[in-house]
């Protein structure tokens, strides 16, 4: 791993190395920044990515996006994109929107899923729709401007694992110098083709690749053709062209994802500029319609799930853990919960002398989650690699991203191997959401920042062992008593918690157990596995 180059370069040394900066590192980089761990950040691009990709941010990454400050950003860096619902299929654009037969609107997504109203009120966020380059430019933003050590244009070439530390050799692209990083532990937020998942030869399971599209990203102004009849996807599949249209700004941005075949034997290089603007408006049914094509990347349909996210001291977070299909809608959804999951157990062990094993109920905890979409995403496939919409009725609620998934793992103190009923401050679950004020705007989420919240019904003296914690500990649980008697009463109502029970939330906004007094330490030690 070692050349003459690299040699004369000093070793810089890390807590955390991140690798990658697509949704899943930049959101890692925030959530470290939050916990008070440095690391560094390296991305081999000169800049974020300008490609849409992921539209839809769900209810829960939108909790955590609010926890960072920057919900607001996405729902304003997305609202040209907000009115865009519902799928309409056809033999071209123009006919589909005239006979908007087939289009499945939020109302039937409502109905079809009958249950989803009963799960109104259970967050402050709603899903919000912002593609994913300018989700991405907000939260790089938001980094530059805590001056985090993020290093665009630098490339990791190689890594290498000890017992105490991971090696990195990183190329400064802008210069050509070589240089080592040594980190405690490396987030390998690397994408779809993981450099680090193939060297660790972590086994995957899923599907793999089975379908190839070319995502053709153009402008055309189409806006006043969609006014009033805004649409999420227009799906095509005549046997000419299989594809689908994706709205990205409902004016003049566009991504037309188009089924090509190399196992026939073609390439990109057989869709040349010209033909793709043909079939363009040949799928928008406008025949002179002028176009300019941005870019033009090919992707393949693929369900991969890695079977390890802890390989020692390397966590495999995002698609590099899981690749999905975007017919879920949940990849960097699901980067973002990872990352967010991982960040406050790495500044336990890191900073507050936490045991090893809490970073495994990283991998207990996210693995799961992440397997279940990745196969609901491929189940979410047609034979012809287009979204299979009836189905997709069917599983409107686990898109929209409730928190409806809990953990079981050492990090929680849960008593019973009963499954999880959820939002009622079950233990391995994510704390309800209660209104605190008349005008709606402050949750009970909001009293989670990052930190050990004991949220108590009384006024037992809580502080106490708060106080015995932070003395032994060197960690400030916070504590919030309730004393309005409204919020009181909801709130035992709620989490069917008497006077003298509290609740311990984890930094991560999941209920690490119910406890009476007496017990806090206690608790925090095992949750921490010390
Ligand atoms: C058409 C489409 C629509 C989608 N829609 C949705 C959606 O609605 N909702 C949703 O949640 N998801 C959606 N997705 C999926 C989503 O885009 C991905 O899940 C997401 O990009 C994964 O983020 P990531 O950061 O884990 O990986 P990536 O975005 O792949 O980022 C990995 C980064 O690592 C960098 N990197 C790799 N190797 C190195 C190296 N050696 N050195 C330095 N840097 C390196 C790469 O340059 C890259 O920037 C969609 C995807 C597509 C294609």
């Amino acid at each position: 791993m070692k050349n003459q180059r690299e040699m004369k370069q000093q070793i810089e040394k890390t807590p955390v190395l991140i690798l990658g900066g697509g949704i899943t590192g930049l959101t890692a980089a925030l959530y470290l920044a939050q916990q008070g761990v440095d690391f560094i950040l390296i991305e081999k691009h000169k800049d974020t990515s300008i490609y849409p990709r992921a539209r839809t941010i769900d209810i829960r990454t939108m909790e955590l996006f609010r926890a960072l400050g920057i919900g607001e950003d996405l729902r304003e860096g997305g609202k040209a994109l907000a009115p865009a619902w519902g799928i309409i299929r056809g033999n071209n654009l123009m006919e589909a929107l005239g006979n908007p037969v087939g289009k499945i609107t939020p109302a039937q997504l409502m109905e079809a899923q009958k249950d989803m109203k009963s799960f109104a009120g259970k967050s402050p966020e709603t899903v919000c729709r912002c593609t994913q380059d300018i989700s991405e430019a907000i939260l790089r933003k938001t980094a530059k401007k805590q001056d985090l050590n993020l290093r665009f244009y630098h490339q990791m070439l190689a890594f290498e694992q000890q017992e105490n530390e991971v090696q990195i050799l990183v190329e400064n692209r802008a210069t050509g110098e070589q240089y080592r990083i040594i980190a405690d532990y490396m987030i390998a937020a690397d994408g779809a083709n993981s450099l680090v998942r193939k060297q660790l030869n972590i086994p995957v399971s899923g599907n793999g690749s089975w379908k190839d599209l070319l995502n053709i990203y153009f402008e055309a102004d189409l806006e006043l053709l969609v006014k009033d009849r805004e649409f999420s996807q227009f799906l095509i599949d005549t046997p000419e062209i299989t594809g689908f249209l994706l709205t990205i700004n409902n004016k003049d941005k566009w991504a037309f994802h188009l089924r090509f075949y190399p196992e026939n034997g073609e390439t990109t290089a057989d869709y040349p500029e010209e033909k793709l603007i043909t079939i363009l408006r040949h799928i928008l049914g406008i025949p002179d319609l002028k176009i300019s094509i941005l870019k033009v990347m090919p992707w393949q349909l693929t369900v991969i799930i890695a079977s390890q996210m802890r390989i020692n001291r390397t966590f495999l977070a995002g698609d590099a853990a899981h690749t999905m299909t975007p017919y879920a809608g949940k990849g960097a959804n699901c980067g973002v919960q990872d990352v967010q999951n991982l960040a406050w157990k790495l500044a336990a062990v890191l900073k507050h002398g936490a045991g090893d094993a809490l970073l495994d109920t990283y991998a207990i905890e996210r693995q799961r989650v992440g397997a279940y979409y990745a196969a609901l995403s491929g189940e979410l496939a047609d034979e012809n690699g287009l979204i299979n919409s009836v189905l997709m009725l069917t599983k409107a609620k686990d898109l929209m991203g409730l928190p409806d998934y809990g953990y079981y793992s050492a990090a929680v103190k849960r008593e019973t191997d009963l499954p999880f009923t959820y939002f009622i401050g079950e233990p391995g679950t994510r704390i309800p959401h209660l209104w605190l004020n008349e005008s709606q705007t402050l949750s009970s989420l909001d009293w989670i920042r990052g930190q050990f919240v004991l949220i108590a019904n009384s006024s037992e003296d809580w502080q106490v062992e708060c106080d015995q914690v932070e003395q032994q500990l060197n960690i400030n649980i916070q504590l919030v008593t309730l004393d309005d008697e409204n919020i009181v009463e909801k709130w035992k109502t709620i989490t069917h918690t008497n006077g003298h029970e509290a609740l311990l939330i984890r930094p991560d906004d999941f209920v690490a157990a119910k406890l009476t007094s007496g017990n806090l330490l206690d608790v925090i030690l095992s949750v921490l596995s010390k």
